[in-house]
């Protein structure tokens, strides 16, 4: 594989560090863990979608863009960072936003990523939840167009073979880093959602030859319905970029028990993940993505599906923007 094929631009700070959590390591008594700080990837407060965007807005310019399309959940971190991207290559960003999640708090419609969404100037609107958001976001595209712009479609997470280049990148990177400090990486965690992010680390692997495991830990879908749909993604990505053989669907591991309710829905283990990390060790998660990816990964701890002695990796995808609009899930923790 050769990534410099791919029209890319630079949007972000890489490579993002690879450091190990010495005192949750500690606290939780099993394997040796790792975090790979894609929180800090530097646009408008960075995130997993902003390496999917170095090579998705490349493609917009190639096609003369002067605008990029999307959608997302209310408190999308991809909707503000696809802003934050259209915004440093002076294109508009038209975004819909899904009322995907019910019961939040006051400061959900306009305080977080919503709020940094009107900093960047993101013409956004919200439409209820349920729709086809990637159809209404297409028809958005086509109503654009026929307006005289030339618009770019981003679907829903930056996730189709474009966008998961950026993990085949990320993929790399960590390898990479990992042989050149001599870490023998036992296996990699991370929440998977559009699976963009799963898709392109796996196809990413699989064309270097490198079997990892890779262990998703979903935020929405079912595991079975995950692990298609990353699949999918990833053999379409590992052909793209030149990978010998079939991707085997083996290689897709997906765990949906700390959905909780749905998207978005707060669970009792998250919160807790999420003030572990920040008492451990000062870093931030989200409780839409990472803090259920992290309330994943300390449970199959207890479980002992990850060993004492094993180097477990978990990329943090970012997402720590959204957390004044959960403020509610937090005050209570605080005061208790
Ligand atoms: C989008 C997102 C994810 C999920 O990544 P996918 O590529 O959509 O699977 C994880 N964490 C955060 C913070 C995100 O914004």
């Amino acid at each position: 594989m050769h990534l410099a094929r791919f029209p890319r631009i630079a949007l972000g700070h890489f490579p993002t560090p690879l450091e190990k959590l010495e005192n949750l390591t500690r606290a939780l008594g099993g394997p040796n863990i790792y975090i790979k700080r894609d929180d800090c990837t530097g646009l408008a407060t960075g995130g997993n979608k902003t390496r999917k965007l170095e090579f998705l807005v490349a493609e917009a310019i190639a096609q003369g863009a002067d605008t990029l399309v999307t959608q997302g959940a209310t408190q999308s971190n991809h909707v503000r960072q696809t802003a934050a991207a259209a915004r440093k290559v002076g294109m508009t960003c038209h975004a819909l936003l899904e009322r995907r999640v019910g019961n939040m708090g006051d400061g959900y419609e306009t305080g977080g990523n919503v709020l940094f969404d009107d900093l960047l100037k993101c013409h956004y609107e919200f439409r209820p939840d349920g729709v086809d958001m990637n159809a209404e976001a297409l028809a958005l595209t086509e109503a654009l167009r026929e307006k005289g712009r030339n618009p770019y479609f981003i679907p829903g997470g930056g996730s189709n073979t474009i966008g998961a280049l950026g993990y085949v990148h990320a993929a790399q990177e960590l390898v990479y880093q990992a042989d050149t400090s001599g870490l023998k990486i036992d296996k990699i965690v991370h929440a998977t959602g559009s699976a963009g992010t799963q898709a392109g680390i796996l196809a990413g692997l699989f064309a270097m030859s490198t079997p990892i495991d890779v262990i998703g830990i979903s935020v929405r879908a079912k595991r079975d319905a995950q692990i298609a749909n990353v699949h999918k993604l990833a053999v379409a990505t590992a052909d793209m970029i030149g990978a010998r053989g079939e991707l085997p669907v083996e290689t897709v591991e997906a765990y949906d028990e700390y959905v909780g309710p749905g998207y978005g829905q707060p669970t009792d283990s998250m919160v807790d993940a999420i003030s572990m990390l920040a008492a451990e060790e000062g870093i931030f998660l989200d409780p839409v993505y990472s803090g259920k990816g992290m309330a994943g990964m300390i449970g199959l701890i207890n479980q002992g599906v990850l060993k004492k002695g094993e180097n477990v990796v978990f990329v943090h995808t970012g997402g720590a923007a959204a957390l004044p609009a959960y403020e509610h899930l937090f005050t209570k923790q605080q005061r208790a």
